[in-house]
């Protein structure tokens, strides 16, 4: 009997940079490299195809990959990629080609969050969900340790609408709760309070802990949209958990804390990720191992 692998490759697409290293099933990496992202799609399949075949395959189960956008988590077709021109591109079939490994592309919220139940604090019991608060705000399920998919690309939570009169939004609604409480909304936020720009989320956490009114103002005004919009996740799933992750994570799990309670059905317990930058990477070979969701 042969034994069975017990190695991955894992890769992380983010908006500027890509990651990929050997991951085990226990989560541990080695052999991580980082690069500057290919925008274009000529560039970025060659990128990903070099990166596989510098890896060493011996043992390996197969390759995750995880794509800042929208993915078919059923068919693992990338929907949409924010500035990346990668809609449409078929990874499965080109990278299986490369490296004669089957492949699993997913969106990457739900690889960081397939990292943060496996290795981290948070219970893997149960439905578990991950809000990513970056430049804009992205989501995933994942249900006893295995991505959640719904019809295709269930997660979407920035896409939780939170004032129906609210600024006009990329998918076509208006008043979702990215265009409130993204990083791009908190940017615009420092803007209108006359901050000054670029003022950074840890900043305004201090600077609100000293008593300053405006930064305040600044945060509650970023938290609050997100606050409603986790409330609204617990009536529609009522997961057990939500991880709030992404580069803007832990600052809005403080924002959110400083927020009173509020009265209503709903309550809905958060924690911020634990496993920065590298859950990405961590959770697209752990998802090699994974499974799906019933
Ligand atoms: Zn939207």
């Amino acid at each position: 009997m042969p034994r069975p692998a017990d190695t991955a490759i894992g890769l992380d697409v983010g908006g500027t940079r890509i990651r990929a290293a050997i991951i085990g099933r226990d989560g541990a990496m080695r052999d991580r490299r980082i690069e500057a992202v290919q925008p274009d799609r000529a560039g970025f399949a060659a990128q990903v195809s070099r990166l596989v075949e510098a890896l060493n395959h011996t043992g390996c189960a197969g390759i995750g990959i995880g794509i800042p956008g929208r993915v078919d988590g059923g068919t693992g077709a990338i929907l949409s990629a924010g500035y990346l021109d990668i809609a449409g591109l078929d990874l499965r079939a080109r990278l299986g080609a490369t490296a004669g490994l089957s492949v699993r592309v997913e969106n990457d919220a739900a690889m960081a969050l397939l990292a943060e139940v496996s290795c981290g604090p948070a219970d893997a019991r149960g439905l578990v969900a991950m809000v990513t608060v970056g430049t804009g705000v992205g989501g995933a399920l994942v249900s006893e340790g295995r991505p959640w998919h719904g019809g295709g690309v269930a997660g979407q939570f920035g896409h939780i609408v939170v004032d129906a009169g609210g600024p006009p939004c990329r998918c076509g609604q208006r008043g979702c709760v990215e265009t409130f409480s993204s990083g791009t909304a908190l940017g615009a936020l420092v803007l209108a309070e006359g901050l000054a720009p670029g003022t950074r989320a840890e900043d305004l956490l201090d600077r609100a802990v000293q008593g300053d009114a405006v930064a305040a103002t600044v945060l509650d005004r970023w938290a609050l949209p997100m606050q409603r919009a986790l409330h609204t996740l617990a009536a529609v799933v009522n997961p057990v958990r939500v991880v709030i992750g992404g580069g803007l994570g832990g600052a809005m799990a403080a924002a959110l804390d400083r927020l009173p309670a509020r009265d209503g059905w709903y309550s809905q317990p958060f924690a911020a990720a634990t496993l920065g930058d590298d859950a990405g990477v961590i959770g697209a070979g752990l998802s090699v191992f994974a499974g799906r969701a019933p």
